[in-house]
């Protein structure tokens, strides 16, 4: 797969009419020097250069990249406070990361917060992917102040992951793998990618039961439009075995409270409380269970 030239392609992404502005706004953004990077539950950079005029100008931009959904994010007092408080999901798989000197990857990046995240491991490099140019845009506002040459965003999918073959020790592939219509595919993509032995971390909802099987919503699940499959673990493992993976572990399950998820200034439009059923939150409002996450690890053969 000859990635390179899907990459040159969608250049032309930056160039749709919701995306150029936030280019430009990007673009004009003023420099600033001796930025101090805090990689805590708020990805904080804070400079002694960074007055007032420089904080309006970087507010004006972050606000026009709305919907902010991961993070947060505090740039020199500007506390962007996205939807997700990706945080949470990041605590709970950083027992489990060993990543220094590591070719790592984090397919469905979003705005990159666990790549900054993982810059605290020392690892080689990370590549994110994801094929959103708002998103990008987002990653590269962090960025520009962060300026991390050990990191790389390209606008691809897990598709396109065969075309970095026995490249990564570690990959992520967190809360994507139900927006696939082939998730055993999917699965085989992220394994071209790893090196032999390398290991995949990955989330997805899950239902409970000790059956082989998947719940195929009818048309959204928890109002999320184009949710495929929500496997058991075992049917998960199973598709895990088929696509060459072995050693399947799992390393949490956690169901996504209203506190993980919820509205803020960052974002607009709804959230988790407006898709679980309001007289019993063990239910989404199609009647399907409430989300629930497996987080698993397993090796390429
Ligand atoms: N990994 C993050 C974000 C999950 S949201 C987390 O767990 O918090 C799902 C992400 O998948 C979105 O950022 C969306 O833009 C991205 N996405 C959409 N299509 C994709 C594809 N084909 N391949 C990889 N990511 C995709």
């Amino acid at each position: 797969m000859d990635v390179e030239k899907i990459i040159e392609e969608r250049k032309s992404w930056l160039g749709w009419k919701n995306i150029a502005p936030l280019r430009q706004a990007l673009a004009e953004l003023p420099r600033i020097e001796e930025v101090e990077v805090t990689l805590g539950a708020w990805v904080t950079l804070s400079s002694p250069h960074a007055g007032e005029e420089e904080r309006r100008r970087i507010e004006h931009a972050a606000r026009m990249m709305k919907p902010w959904r991961k993070g947060p994010f505090d740039l020199f007092g500007i506390r962007i406070d996205s939807e997700w408080r990706s945080n949470l999901k990041y605590d709970l798989l950083r027992p489990y990361l060993d990543l220094e000197g590591k070719n790592v990857a984090d397919v469905g990046c979003n705005n990159g917060y666990y790549m900054f995240r993982m810059l605290e491991f020392s690892p080689s490099f990370i590549l994110g992917v994801d094929p959103s140019p708002l998103f990008f845009t987002q990653f590269e506002l962090v960025n520009r102040y962060i300026g991390s040459r050990k990191l790389r965003y390209e606008m691809l999918g897990i598709e396109h992951m065969p075309g970095f073959a026995d490249m990564f020790d570690t990959v992520l592939c967190l809360g994507v793998l139900y927006h696939r219509s082939d998730p055993i595919a999917a699965l085989k993509s992220l394994k071209r990618s790893l090196k032999r032995g390398g290991e995949l971390i990955l989330d997805t909802f899950m239902i409970e039961g000790d059956e082989p099987i998947c719940l195929t919503p009818e048309s959204t699940y928890s109002k999320i439009s184009n949710v495929h499959f929500v496997p058991t673990v075992v049917a998960l493992e199973n598709w895990c075995k088929k696509a060459g993976f072995e050693r399947f572990e799992v390393l949490e399950t956690v169901k996504t409270e209203p506190h993980e998820q919820r509205k803020t200034e960052w974002m607009d439009g709804q959230s988790l409380e407006d898709f679980l059923d309001p007289e019993n939150s063990e239910l989404t409002v199609e009647g399907y269970p409430a989300p629930k996450r497996v987080y698993i690890r397993a090796y390429r053969k």
